[in-house]
């Protein structure tokens, strides 16, 4: 078993917020999975924050991405090919360097299991030309990636800048 990023040890999992142990979470909409937390990015209303993570600046992982695919598709309310899926959405941003081989693993993971769910993932980060080879060669899940883009030029509220989103969506 292997992380990108640094991984929790069981007494660092156990003085976690009750809620940010929570790896896949029920939305109404859909299940998010979220085994990676930590993001350096600093938006002032990240919604880590109202989960007593705001500190966490670097991703970590809370267990490996075989064992967090594994919670996902046993999750109560997943259904193979129906239940809409996201992932990395509330605590990190999946196209950060450290966290993008994560982000490929899974995807990868499901589509090998012939998984036609659609998974959305959203990004303010930087989405490279050579991204558009592993995504394509998903054949089975339906992806539909979105960007962040708020064109806020206020440091305070969003220290990232807008414009590496319009790029990447011009990728
Ligand atoms: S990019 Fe996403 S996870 Fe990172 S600080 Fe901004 S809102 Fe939070």
């Amino acid at each position: 078993m292997s992380t990108f990023v640094s991984l929790l040890s069981r007494e660092q999992l156990e003085r976690l917020p009750e809620r940010a142990r929570e790896v896949v979470e029920y939305r109404k909409s859909d299940l998010s999975l979220n085994h990676i937390q930590g993001c350096p990015l600093g938006c002032a209303y990240c919604i880590r924050h109202t989960y007593g993570l705001w500190d966490q600046h670097q991703p970590r992982a809370l267990m490996s991405d075989a064992d967090a695919v594994e919670q996902l598709i046993r999750h109560r309310y997943f259904q193979p090919h129906v239940t809409p899926l996201q992932i990395f959405n509330r605590a990190t941003d999946p196209f950060l360097p450290a966290v993008r081989p994560h982000t490929v693993a899974v995807l990868q993971d499901l589509d090998r299991r012939r998984l036609r769910n659609h998974v959305l993932v959203i990004t303010r980060h930087q989405m490279k030309l050579g991204d558009r080879d592993w995504l394509n060669q998903l054949t089975h899940l339906k992806i539909t990636l979105l960007f962040t883009y708020s064109g806020i030029d206020n440091k305070q509220i969003e220290p990232y800048p807008s414009h590496v989103a319009a790029e990447s969506l011009s990728r």
